[in-house]
């Protein structure tokens, strides 16, 4: 048997926690949480079970941020609950704070009774006219990079896995779900208890409590929303049954029973977030035509890449992420063609272009080093686009059967373990390279992994549409063509996105106007096509766009369609005029996440 536990291969240290697994690793963790809407805090208890592997050690430290313990308590020999003296360290800025649990006696389960702070950098709470319902409350989690220890003490790095049990206790009209075995059928009782009986890393940890409703899509799928959601959200995501059909076929079973999907609130920083058994996603992916479910089809692929097969530290995200990206577009390319696989690439590479331009050479790069830095740092277009363009070219050099025969025996290979670079290199060498000589080097693949930008050989796709699109672009920029003769009517959503992003930043107001006259674009309900064309009109300072861009902005939390425009407007003295009024109304409706990006962007000096 060639498996190698990956625990003992990777010496690697996490500089994003101050766990120290080699010494001790939580293997399971067991909640008892109540919920106060009033306070805005979960308070109760988190049971470890512990399994020591350092004879000589005699501390569990613990990654905590913003959490108030109690008291904590050891099991002794004889299962008695006695009590165990801890220290809390001062926190630093990017870790939180070292919470250190003396253990002379190696006691094989600890309980921590403990409370969150109210602005706890992983929850966010909604007041009931920041949901759709404007009747109840609503609070969620984002656990991904490191906020977990922000409501729960844990060990917070990706390197160490444990399985979970929880009690949840809310408000008797709201239901809890979490990423663990959810019950469509529970009675609304105010006590919620959830099994998650695979081992996860700690960013993969989720809860949210709010007045939610559950609609069936497929056998073993069901869509839950705020009751106003529930129905639109289930029809936009009815084919998640052959999304996972198709990636079985690929990459073997789908190993975590149930694939449902949450969908909260426009307030979510991100488009989804991949909580295992129940992704949590933007309702700004609900176009109304599939537009835009290939998000449902990554957050579905990282069931595989990133779930099963996890970084073991942040600065090896990519194997999430790019390994996600590159699923999702096989997913995408079965189930709605490869046409529309094709589009989608081609749009993330044209962007990954464009930030290359004026990126430094360290932030290019798929490895970077992440020390002294923001775990959320290493989240940026470069694992998920320059990772995918990575794995794309392996399929086309070694081409896709040997490559599909590898990624699949890569996720069974590494199932449940959470890895670094250099392990999947090695397995990438063994594996694809010296079985089929002279078609890659190892320069080659080191090339991608170290060096920055992106290699020449990168394969990119042929779209026509795009081809023909870009004479009818460069016509209408030079003023050969008129907006109307474009005939975009029957765009599809890649093709405006594509359109968009590959205009200059500045059109004249009559372009504007009749771009706008045309096509409606203003106001559009596709959140993707009305960033772009926000974006555009703060570049051409086409004002007429501007109350529906504020609505926009006011309406979505979601980062990568609300920061850009921030980012936009700071560049003249009015435009971030502008930006601060919003911000200021905007800014209750943010998760902390998005906050602070928006309030990173606002202090950047004006230019003009
Ligand atoms: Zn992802």
């Amino acid at each position: 048997m060639h498996y190698v536990h990956a625990e003992a291969m990777s010496t690697e240290t996490d500089p994003h926690s101050y766990a120290q697994p080699d010494k001790v690793r939580v293997t399971a963790l067991d909640l008892d949480l109540s919920v106060s809407f009033e306070k805005h805090v979960l308070s109760g208890s988190a049971t470890l079970a512990l399994d020591w592997r350092d004879k000589a050690a005699h501390e569990l430290v613990l990654d905590t941020n913003d959490l108030k313990i109690a008291k904590i308590e050891a099991a002794d020999k004889s299962g008695k609950w006695v009590e165990a003296k801890f220290k809390l360290d001062a926190p630093d800025a990017l870790r939180g704070a070292a919470l250190h649990v003396a253990l002379p006696e190696q006691s094989t389960k600890v309980r921590i009774a403990y409370s969150t702070s109210s602005d706890a950098a992983g929850l966010q709470w909604l007041d009931p006219e920041q949901t759709a319902g404007k009747k109840h409350p609503f609070v969620y989690s984002q656990s991904e990079s490191i906020a977990g220890r922000s409501w729960i003490p844990l060990q917070d790095t990706p390197a160490v896995r444990f399985s979970y049990s929880a009690r949840i206790h809310t408000p008797k009209e709201l239901r809890a779900v979490m990423s663990a075995d959810n019950d469509a059928g529970h009675a609304l009782d105010g006590d919620f208890r959830f099994v998650m009986p695979q081992k996860i890393p700690s960013y993969l940890l989720a809860l949210a409590i709010g007045d939610i409703a559950v609609k069936t899509t497929g056998p073993r799928s069901a869509v839950y929303a705020e009751p106003e959601t529930v129905a639109a959200a289930a029809q936009e995501f009815e084919d998640v049954e052959k999304m996972i059909q198709t990636t079985e076929k690929l990459y073997g079973p789908y190993r975590w029973q149930r694939y449902d999907i949450l969908v909260l609130p426009p307030s979510f920083p991100f488009g989804g977030m991949e909580n295992p058994r129940l992704t949590f996603a933007t309702p700004t992916i609900i176009a109304g035509d599939k537009s835009l479910v290939s998000v449902i089809a990554h957050e579905l692929a990282h069931s595989w890449s990133g779930n099963l097969v996890t970084n073991a530290a942040w600065r090896h995200v990519w194997l999430n992420e790019g390994f996600t990206t590159y699923v999702q577009g096989r997913i995408v390319e079965a189930v709605y063609g490869k046409q529309q696989a094709d589009e989608e690439f081609l749009v993330a590479a044209n962007a990954l272009r464009k930030a290359f331009a004026d990126a430094p050479a360290g932030e290019q790069v798929l490895v970077p080093d992440l020390t002294g830095k923001d775990a959320d740092d290493s989240l940026s277009d470069v694992p998920y686009t320059k990772g995918s363009w990575f794995l794309q070219t392996l399929e086309h050099k070694f081409g896709r059967d040997a490559f599909d025969k590898f990624l699949r025996s890569y996720f069974d290979h590494f199932a449940f373990q959470s890895i670094t670079t250099d392990q999947f290199v090695d397995y990438l060498k063994t594996n694809l390279l010296d079985r089929h000589p002279g078609k890659m080097s190892m320069s080659e693949v080191e090339a991608w992994l170290h060096q920055p930008g992106v290699p020449a050989d990168g394969p990119l796709p042929n779209s026509a549409r795009f081809t023909a699109q870009n004479i009818q672009r460069s016509e209408f920029v030079a003023g050969k063509r008129s907006a109307r003769e474009l005939n975009a009517k029957a765009w599809s959503t890649q093709e405006w996105q594509y359109f968009l992003d590959q205009l200059p930043p500045k059109l004249s107001g009559e372009q504007m106007t009749t771009l706008d006259a045309a096509y409606h674009l203003t106001g559009t309900r596709n959140a993707e096509i009305a960033f772009r064309w926000y974006r555009l009109a703060i570049g051409s300072d086409y004002q007429t766009a501007f109350p529906a861009m504020r609505e926009h902005m006011l309406r979505i939390g979601r980062r990568i369609l609300v920061v850009p425009l921030f980012e936009a407007l700071t560049k003249t003295p009015a435009g971030k005029a502008f930006a601060e009024k919003v911000y200021a109304d905007a800014r209750p409706g943010y998760h902390p996440m998005t906050r602070a990006a928006v309030e990173k962007a606002l202090k950047a000096p004006a230019k003009n």
